[in-house]
């Protein structure tokens, strides 16, 4: 039997699983890996991130993207604390991958030794599966098992390698049998749970949908849906892109980041068709007595944001297939009216600012530029902060286009690690990563990555010198003086000069047009650097359009508040007040600081 170094076996492994790349940054305890990675370099492409924590969201973000695990490595002690956040965004947004951490030899555990912890314990609760290799020949072995785990458990597994095994020779005698791993194939939903869905949907006055990211492969059947029942789309933020977004009857995201039709329309239905979604903010809205028909695979999911009234365990697809075959087609509700001209109202708002000249320039004319120019199937990787306001808002998706960003998690840093892993998995499409410059700050060694590789990324940097996101949230929801929020501007297009990044700054439209026609000629990456407004994103929260300090603030004379569309397509009084009950039994002090639970809204 032919023999191999430990380390070798376990990148056998999972090359055999059909992954040709893996994330990381060496150190000393990785050493027999790294040498793995040598033997290995014709096969696998190793992506050398300058930080771990870039390598673990790079894994994190490539189940998101593309529905396959990614894989990343950090060496012993300080390479394997800097994966902890990568990891926390997959336990989160429950995504697959698998972390390969380096432990000191073994016979240099437990002793204080240099660089060394306790990394079982440490890794347990950032995973859903986590083993440190006992013997070197279950290497092998334990890295298909962490794969398999991954998949099954929808999350990071973590395999702890200690150096010693790496070297130490086995037998090469374990095989994948990655074809014993079905696809996923849940439910049909049973017929007393259609006719009970049926029933309610024929009963309803105002009939929504919610849907999330459970929804992803059942997009044809939920507009399908919505055309035969007449109701208004909403989504969480992560089911954006599902159906397109100029879809006449989605009003997009509901919460703080989304448009004013999706918050006011979801106050006033009287059933809500919530399909796999659980956005966690989603316990603060639609009306306490609203009627849900909850579809989702999980059982643990069901009433767990709302009172629930038809429970289907069940696959989105297959739901809404037989509930749109059993059911009668419905007439427009006052409400559908309402929202379809809400949502026109909003839109022609933030288009009536495409061409604006103010300066810092405004966002609708720089997304204006985004929409127009990005490829059709173009990967977008967007960070955390205002600009999931304004990608929720303002970016078109369609046709073949993919986004990701860190949902539950929402980690700062996200974008340039998915950006790097976009290209790297799809060379052949364009990559837009979407980053403030304060999320960008803390992962923009990645230009570096990006450089060496020879990316094609366009990096849009908005400068706005502020940490927009909860600046507003000081603003808005706790009332209280800006602390912390404000930071300095920097020139970002020098940074990436000095980092054999192509770099532009920019102040206007016409500038920001100029600079992505130059991208689009060229090759490898490049970064823009918006000179961006530093209003803040119209305020949804407050949304008080009768306040003429607020209209004048967003400049809001052309928009209508709910109220408006509701009288004028006869939704009844008690459900246009534009706010679920659920707001309406919020206390009352609306200017006092949320003290108790420690943390806002959002
Ligand atoms: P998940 O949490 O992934 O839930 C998916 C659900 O679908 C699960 O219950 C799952 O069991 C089910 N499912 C899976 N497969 C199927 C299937 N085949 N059939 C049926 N069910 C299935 N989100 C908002 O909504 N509003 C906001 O205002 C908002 N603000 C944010 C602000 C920031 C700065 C950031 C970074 C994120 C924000 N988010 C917001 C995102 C939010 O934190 C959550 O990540 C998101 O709401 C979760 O979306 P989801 O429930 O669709 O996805």
């Amino acid at each position: 039997m032919t023999k191999i170094n430990g380390s070798d076996a376990m990148l056998k492994v999972i090359y055999d699983w059909g992954i040709d790349h893996i994330y990381g940054f060496p150190g000393g305890s990785f050493d027999s890996s790294m040498n793995a990675i040598y033997d290995f370099r014709d096969k696998m492409k190793f992506i050398e991130v300058r930080h771990e924590e870039a390598g673990a969201l790079a894994a994190s973000s490539e189940y998101k993207v593309t529905g396959k695990l990614g894989v990343c490595f950090g060496s012993a002690g300080p390479g394997a604390a800097h994966l902890f956040n990568g990891l926390y965004d997959a336990k989160f947004d429950k995504t697959p991958m698998v972390a390969i951490v380096a432990n000191v030899p073994t016979s240099r555990q437990d002793i204080d030794f240099f660089q060394a912890f306790d990394e079982d314990k440490w890794f347990l609760d950032a995973s859903v599966w986590c083993a440190s290799a006992k013997t070197p020949e279950l290497i092998p072995v334990l890295t298909d098992e962490a794969i398999r785990q991954a998949y099954a458990r929808k999350g990071p597994a973590v395999l702890i390698i200690p150096k010693d095994y790496g070297w130490q020779k086995i037998e090469d005698n374990f095989r994948v049998n990655k074809d014993a791993h079905p696809e996923p194939n849940y439910a049909a939903p049973t017929k007393t749970s259609v006719d009970e869905a049926v029933k309610l949907l024929k009963e309803a006055k105002n009939p929504t949908m919610y849907i999330g990211l459970g929804a992803k492969d059942a997009g044809d059947e939920v507009k399908e849906f919505a055309e035969k029942f007449k109701t208004p789309i909403m989504s969480s933020y992560l089911g954006k892109g599902i159906v397109e977004d100029k879809f006449p009857a989605y009003m997009g995201t509901i919460g703080r980041i989304g448009p004013k039709a999706a918050q006011e329309v979801q106050g006033a239905t009287d059933l809500v068709v919530w399909v796999g979604n659980n956005s966690p903010f989603s316990v603060l809205w639609f009306p306490k007595d609203a009627k849900v028909i909850q579809i989702d695979v999980d059982p643990a999911k069901f009433g767990k944001r709302h009172s629930t009234d038809v429970s289907m365990l069940a696959d989105a697809k297959k739901a809404l297939r037989a509930i749109i075959d059993a059911g009668e087609t419905r007439s427009e509700s006052p409400l559908y009216k309402a929202a379809i001209a809400d949502r026109e109202n909003w839109d022609a708002w933030q288009d009536s600012f495409k061409n604006s000249d103010e300066m810092p320039v405004r966002p609708e004319p720089i997304w204006d530029v985004i929409n127009k120019k990005a490829d059709d199937n173009a990967i977008f990787a967007i960070d955390v902060g205002n600009v999931n306001v304004d990608s929720c808002r303002l970016l078109n998706l369609h046709d073949d286009q993919k986004w990701t960003t860190s949902g539950l998690h929402a980690t700062m840093g996200y974008g340039a690690p998915a950006a790097l892993m976009a290209a790297t998995v799809y060379p052949d499409r364009e990559v837009w990563q979407l980053a403030g410059d304060g999320g960008f700050a803390m992962m923009n060694q990645e230009l570096l990555t990006m450089a060496r590789y020879n990316m094609h990324v366009l990096n849009i940097i908005f400068t706005n010198e502020t940490l927009g996101y909860i600046q507003a949230e000081q603003e808005d929801e706790s009332n209280q003086p800006l602390s912390g929020v404000i930071i300095p501007d920097n020139d970002w297009a020098k940074v990436a000069e000095g980092m054999n990044v192509k770099g532009v700054t920019v102040r206007t439209k016409k500038e920001f047009e100029e600079a992505v026609d130059e991208f689009k000629k060229m090759d490898g990456p490049m970064l823009i650097d918006v000179k961006y407004t530093h209003e803040m994103p119209y305020s949804t929260e407050l949304n008080s359009l009768d306040d003429p300090a607020f209209v004048k603030k967003y400049q809001a004379e052309d928009l209508k508040p709910f109220s408006y569309f509701a009288e004028k397509y006869g939704l009844e009084a008690d459900a246009a007040t534009g706010a679920s009950q659920h707001e309406e039994s919020e206390p009352e002090e609306d200017t006092a600081p949320d003290t108790v639970s420690g943390a806002s809204q959002h």
